[in-house]
């Protein structure tokens, strides 16, 4: 009897890992086993397009300003405290799997709100890791993200084409003044699977966009490529001074 109150115990314990039924947010029960409860979600504001400051493009961009046309902010929710605990648990829980599909699901509705069609590019790029925090982490959250979005949507997902050259301190450990000069240069486009990309148009994934430094760092790379457009897309748009 003890031996199956355990088993039955082991085994509620690994369903709430795969199936967590608790808000990740506020902890309330939610019958639908979805991470967040509908109050919470209720609470998460859509963004949508928006400008990338012309400062930030000066500061960033060394290969030359692609216009407005060109070159597009779309980020599906504000950084809100619900959206900052989903994306903790996505990147240092056991959840990372059931959440990659569910925020895909999120971005999916905003894209499709906003007539987004996410297939008229040619390639969705996630903003690559490097090797020593992948090994430390066992996966790239951003890849996860457009790895499913990729499969909904029909678009190519290429993680292959960026890599970064050399590790860089985590975001969320810098001052916003450090974090405007983080990331630059240190990424590389992958000279195996580069030229097949010349001319195409990108859509390049990261989870949140604050001061704009590691997705333009990316675009100063896929800008070699000299491609038809770049959409840069966030599942969260978080302010400088929030
Ligand atoms: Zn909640």
């Amino acid at each position: 009897m003890l031996k199956f109150y355990r088993m039955e115990t082991l085994l509620g314990g690994m369903k709430n890992i795969l199936f967590p039924s608790l808000c990740f947010c506020c902890n309330e029960y939610v019958p639908q086993q979805l991470p967040l409860c509908s109050r919470c979600r209720d609470r998460l504001r859509p963004v949508g397009f928006s400008k990338i400051p012309s400062r930030t493009i000066r500061r960033h961009l060394s290969a030359g300003s692609p216009s407005p046309d060109n070159l597009s902010l779309f980020s599906a929710f504000e950084y809100t405290p619900q959206i900052k605990e989903l994306i903790h648990h996505f990147k240092y829980t056991a959840h990372h799997r059931y959440l990659s599909t569910y925020i895909s699901r999120l971005l999916e509705e905003t894209l499709i709100t906003h007539a987004l069609d996410v297939s008229r590019y040619d390639a969705l790029i996630p903003v690559p890791m490097h090797a020593s925090k992948l090994r430390e982490r066992e996966f790239n959250h951003a890849a996860l993200v457009a790895e499913a979005l990729a499969n909904d949507r029909r678009v190519l997902c290429v993680p292959e084409l960026l890599s970064v050259k050399r590790p860089y301190p985590l975001q969320a450990h810098l001052s916003a003044q450090e974090r405007l000069h983080n990331p630059l240069n240190r990424f590389a486009l992958n000279p195996a699977c580069a030229s097949a990309y010349s001319g195409k148009a990108f859509i390049l994934y990261d989870d949140v966009f604050t001061t704009g430094s590691t997705a333009l760092s990316c675009i100063n790379e896929l800008l070699k490529l000299q491609p038809a457009k770049i959409l840069i897309l966030t599942f969260a748009k978080a302010s400088l001074h929030g």
